[in-house]
């Protein structure tokens, strides 16, 4: 089974005539609302590669829906705490040339305890996967407490912070990062992405593709990305990520598990929107790429 200490936002887009200023007051025009969080990004594509996905983590009384999604979308939402504090939201203006403006609340996903994390873990096996990404607290509890118990400890590192992933890193078996983040984490601990004390990375480089890393074996792979006509990247990497723990998982060997992830992620990019249009099996199966 995946553990997934992640968040769970509700993503607010209102179409405007143009974004706001200071102290402008601006009607919107459209409303839509969709869930968002990387983590409950990671939780849906994870499942929709067909594993087990516990996610662990919080809402507020003003997230009940997207607890319902999350449970529709086959996440196993048993772990989710509801909090007396507002859920994470963003809340995204876009204009009419579709440039946008995001303002991020965290609200409940900062707000996660200790013992809800420990009561989840203590059901995990060993040999399950944890993952963790930047929007969450209990970050270094939750890979410490992974290590103890012989989890699989992941970590996406994003949205990038050089503090947050030095403090997981002594406790991690495997990294993802994009190509930015893997060029800030380089300068910020100093070493190429291929001699980071984990014991696999990947680097997902975007159309480009990704590169793995073993470093216990020294061995680098180059996965070329599939040729698709991209619309809207958003969600990519988190589908990808989803997809390779969803093969680990399942015991795939890990460039199968690549693979796989790059023509789930492929298939997003042709897709407008998040956690909602993340493909599944079936369609990786059958798309044509
Ligand atoms: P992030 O969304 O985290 O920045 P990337 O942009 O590196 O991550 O994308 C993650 C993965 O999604 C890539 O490794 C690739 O497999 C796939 N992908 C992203 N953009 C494209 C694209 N334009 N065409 C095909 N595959 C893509």
């Amino acid at each position: 089974a995946i553990w997934n200490l992640g968040s769970i936002n509700a993503d607010m887009v209102y179409a405007v005539p143009h974004l706001p200023g200071p102290g402008e007051t601006l009607a919107a025009q459209e409303l839509s609302q969709f869930l968002g969080g990387k983590g409950a990004n990671m939780s849906v594509a994870g499942a929709r590669a067909g594993s087990h996905v516990h996610h662990i983590g919080a809402v507020g009384a003003d997230g009940h829906w997207a607890v319902e999604r999350l449970t529709e979308y086959g996440v196993d939402t048993r772990h989710i705490a509801e909090l007396s504090v507002p859920t994470g939201h963003a809340i995204i203006a876009v204009d009419a040339a579709g440039e946008n403006q995001i303002l991020l609340y965290p609200g409940a996903n900062q707000a996660i305890s200790t013992d809800q994390l420990g009561q989840a873990l203590s059901q995990a096996e060993t040999g399950d996967i944890l993952i963790l990404q930047n929007e969450t607290n209990c970050q270094v509890e939750a890979a410490k407490l992974g290590r103890e118990l012989g989890l699989k400890v992941c970590y996406a590192a994003a949205p990038f912070d050089a503090d947050a992933v030095q403090s997981v890193l002594p406790y991690l078996d495997f990294l993802i990062v994009n190509e930015v983040e893997a060029t800030q984490l380089e300068i910020a601990s100093g070493l190429p992405a291929a001699k980071l004390p984990v014991a696999q990375v990947i680097v997902t480089l975007g159309a480009e593709g990704a590169r793995f890393f073993d470093t216990n074996t020294d061995e680098a792979q180059d996965f070329p990305a599939f040729q698709v006509d991209a619309v809207d990247t958003t969600g990519a990497g988190d589908t990808f990520t989803g997809y390779v723990l969803a093969g680990m998982d399942r015991g795939m060997p890990m460039a199968q598990a690549i693979s796989q992830a790059m023509r789930a992620a492929a298939i997003m990019v042709t897709r407008r929107g998040t956690a909602d249009v993340i493909p599944d099996l079936k369609d990786v199966r059958e798309t044509k790429l």
